[in-house]
């Protein structure tokens, strides 16, 4: 008796009175001519939609089609596609694999499912059979949806770099894509397997997960502080605007029209009128500024809000730096006088400063932006300017504005002259100021390496993490207990000093399994504490950042591991300076620009001033005009260069200076880049 034979012979042939009708399907994945095919063999209620794309997905295979009648007869020995059944999976004479729905699986066990016109066997025996190929089998949930392409990409690196990328000795765990050689593959592959975030089905929108989250948690923390020492109070206005109000400052909402996501349906019904949802909150909040506002006594007012705001995007989103919906601070302020108000334009920017400084140990460029690139209805925008090297590409950190009487004008935000009743009514000045968990990202881009995540230690969710280590076949229980007690001690001592520390003491890892996992997940130190350690009454720690190894006798870990954490902080801080400063290069003639363009530097250089010249900056530098390799971009390879801003530390501008691409004398230095 064949195996097919014997296969009929579970069920039975007549029709019962209830029957559930299923499917088996063969697909045949696109597979290079020199390769065997290994065909995907998919069980499903007739009733499951089995596209082909998730199939791809799920099996990590390419474009799979409806195999035809010579792949089902050379490798399960049947003579053609229509006449398969599930009883060919025996004669298999290569690879294949098995996809089960979910949903099938979730029938009762005495249901009697239809397999073929005249085959009908219960589910109980069918999956009795099937249990024969656990090893290829895999359940699936066909009911998920397929990721778009901009989560593929995320989940694989690109094809065209990832065979030259591929790092030599990635374990499928680790990173396997080269940050020098496809950066952004690394990006993608560094956030999700550290565990920063994961993708979501909404493009341009991602999952933050509590390693990420705590990071933004700890940069909450020290700026709450900080604005609450400036006298800011926090609030929360609704996520809707109208579309008058939100249309009341001209300049501002033609900045913001074309990212806007409006709220046009509730249900089956339409809304009367559509409802934005908040690109940022100036007009949201002003009608009611004017409202609370009716003296200079009333005077100034801080509020802040942290929150999420939607700007709907079509360029290529990136995770924390491009994102549909992202989350922020926004903080509008109210003055009676410029002055009072241009004063915290500066001590903002100064916070936003540190905390790429002293929390994400990265250097930023504090300036000025052009009036091009200034927020859209405000006076003028000043910003902290970040540098990626591996990109070369500038990218903005922070901004603080000066809104002067602009929005005060339009939402008649007035008090009465304080010179008194005869004077006529004065308009407030404001300011608004954002930070977002863009930050996050410019601190992977910048500190991280192709073992995974380097985060820096003070806004890393965990800063150690303890490891017993040297424990042997020939170690006694009593040694073993003590390796692990003395590691538990030293956990808590360090949570005791204020130190995020945790231990992981799982028998099932070997030490160097758990050493690459809280690489991959960049823990700032790992704690080793073996026999050896215990004899010199000493434990191990290796920094991330370097594997620089210190021994830190146990007496003094209180001491030496803030220390050591404190000396990591700097060693990633002066790294990443001294990077930026050698790409911001001084430039005077345009034959110069572009070059050092390719080179991937940031260009300071004497400018006019004028916004037409700057459009051509940007256009002129587009070119790929002197045959260099440019930096390597996915979406714009010769992406033109823009302003980033006016640094406040200026280089000293000789008189005559002419403008560096026109015959307009220059007014300052000026800082271009392609950015993101
Ligand atoms: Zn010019």
């Amino acid at each position: 008796m064949s195996v097919v034979e014997s296969f009929t012979k579970l069920g039975f042939n007549d029709p019962p009175a209830e029957s559930v009708p299923v499917k088996s399907l063969v697909f045949k994945p696109k597979t290079p001519k020199s390769a065997t095919p290994v065909p995907i063999v998919v069980v499903a209620l007739q009733s499951t939609a089995t596209p082909s794309p998730l199939i791809a997905q799920v099996t990590s295979s390419k474009d799979p089609r409806l195999a035809r009648d010579d792949l089902v007869r050379d490798i399960f020995k049947c003579e053609s596609a229509k006449d398969f059944n599930l009883g060919y999976l025996s004669n298999a004479t290569s690879d294949f694999k098995l996809l089960i729905d979910s949903q099938l699986e979730a029938v009762e066990g005495a249901t009697i499912l239809k397999l073929t016109d005249d085959l009908f066997m219960t589910k109980e025996i069918l999956f009795k059979f099937l249990s024969e190929f656990d090893a290829v089998r895999q359940s699936v949930d066909f009911t998920q949806e397929v990721k778009s392409k901009d989560q593929k990409k995320g989940q694989q690196p690109k094809k065209q770099d990832s065979s030259s990328a591929i790092l030599e000795d990635a374990k499928l765990i680790g990173i396997t894509v080269d940050k020098s050689k496809d950066f952004p593959g690394w990006y993608q592959q560094v956030l999700t397997k550290g565990e920063m975030l994961d993708y979501y089905d909404v493009s341009g929108c991602y999952i933050l997960r509590p390693p990420s989250y705590a990071i933004w948690e700890n940069i909450q923390k020290w700026f709450d502080e900080k604005i609450k020492g400036l006298g800011v109070q926090n609030a929360y206005f609704p996520m809707f605007v109208s579309s008058r109000v939100l249309e009341r400052e001209k300049d501002h909402i033609e900045g913001f029209a074309p990212e806007v996501a409006w709220v046009t349906r509730a249900g089956q019904s339409e809304l009367e009128e559509p409802i934005a949802i908040r690109p940022t909150s100036e007009t949201v909040m002003y009608p009611y500024y004017a409202k609370w506002i009716q003296s200079y006594r009333d005077l100034p007012l801080k509020l802040n809000q942290w929150n999420s705001v939607v700007r709907w995007e079509f360029k290529h989103p990136q995770p924390f730096l491009r994102t549909r919906e992202f989350l922020w601070q926004e903080g509008h302020t109210v003055f009676l006088t410029k002055e009072e108000a241009e004063k915290e334009v500066l001590q903002i920017l100064d916070f936003y400063a540190d905390i790429y400084k002293e929390l994400l140990a990265v250097p930023v460029v504090k300036g000025r932006k052009t009036e091009k690139e200034k927020f859209a209805g405000g006076d003028y925008t000043t910003t902290v300017e970040g540098y990626i090297p591996q990109t070369g590409r500038g990218i903005q950190g922070a901004t603080s504005h000066h809104l002067g009487q602009n929005f005060s004008k339009m939402f008649n935000l007035t008090v009465e002259n304080p010179k008194g009743p005869e004077y006529p009514k004065v308009f407030a000045f404001q300011n608004s100021w954002g930070l977002s968990t863009r930050t996050l990202g410019v601190m992977v881009m910048i500190h991280s390496d192709n073992k995974g995540l380097v985060i820096p230690p003070r806004v890393a969710q965990f800063q150690a993490v303890v490891i017993p280590v040297g424990i042997t076949k020939n170690t006694t229980e009593e040694q073993r207990q003590q390796i692990y007690d003395s590691s538990k001690s030293v956990e808590s001592r360090l949570k005791q000093a204020g130190i995020r520390a945790f231990g992981d003491y799982n028998d099932n890892y070997t030490p160097g399994w758990k050493f690459s996992q809280y690489e991959l997940k960049g823990i700032p130190v790992r704690i080793e504490l073996g026999p050896k350690d215990i004899k010199e009454n000493q434990v191990t720690v290796v920094r991330r950042n370097d594997s620089r190894k210190y021994n830190v006798k146990l007496d003094e870990l209180e001491k030496r591991i803030p220390e050591i954490l404190n000396e990591l902080h700097n060693d990633l801080y002066s790294k990443a300076k001294e990077l930026y400063d050698s790409h911001r290069v001084l430039v005077n003639e345009w034959k110069e620009f572009v070059p050092n363009l390719n080179k991937k530097n940031v260009i300071i250089a004497p400018w006019c001033g004028v916004t037409e010249c700057e459009e051509d900056i940007k256009d002129s530098s587009a070119k790929k005009d002197d045959g260099e390799e440019i930096a390597v971009d996915e979406k714009a390879p010769s992406m033109g260069a823009k302003s980033l801003c006016i640094p406040f530390e200026q280089p000293e501008l000789k008189e005559s200076q002419k403008c560096i691409k026109c015959d307009r004398p220059a007014i300052n230095y000026t800082m271009f880049g392609r950015s993101y």
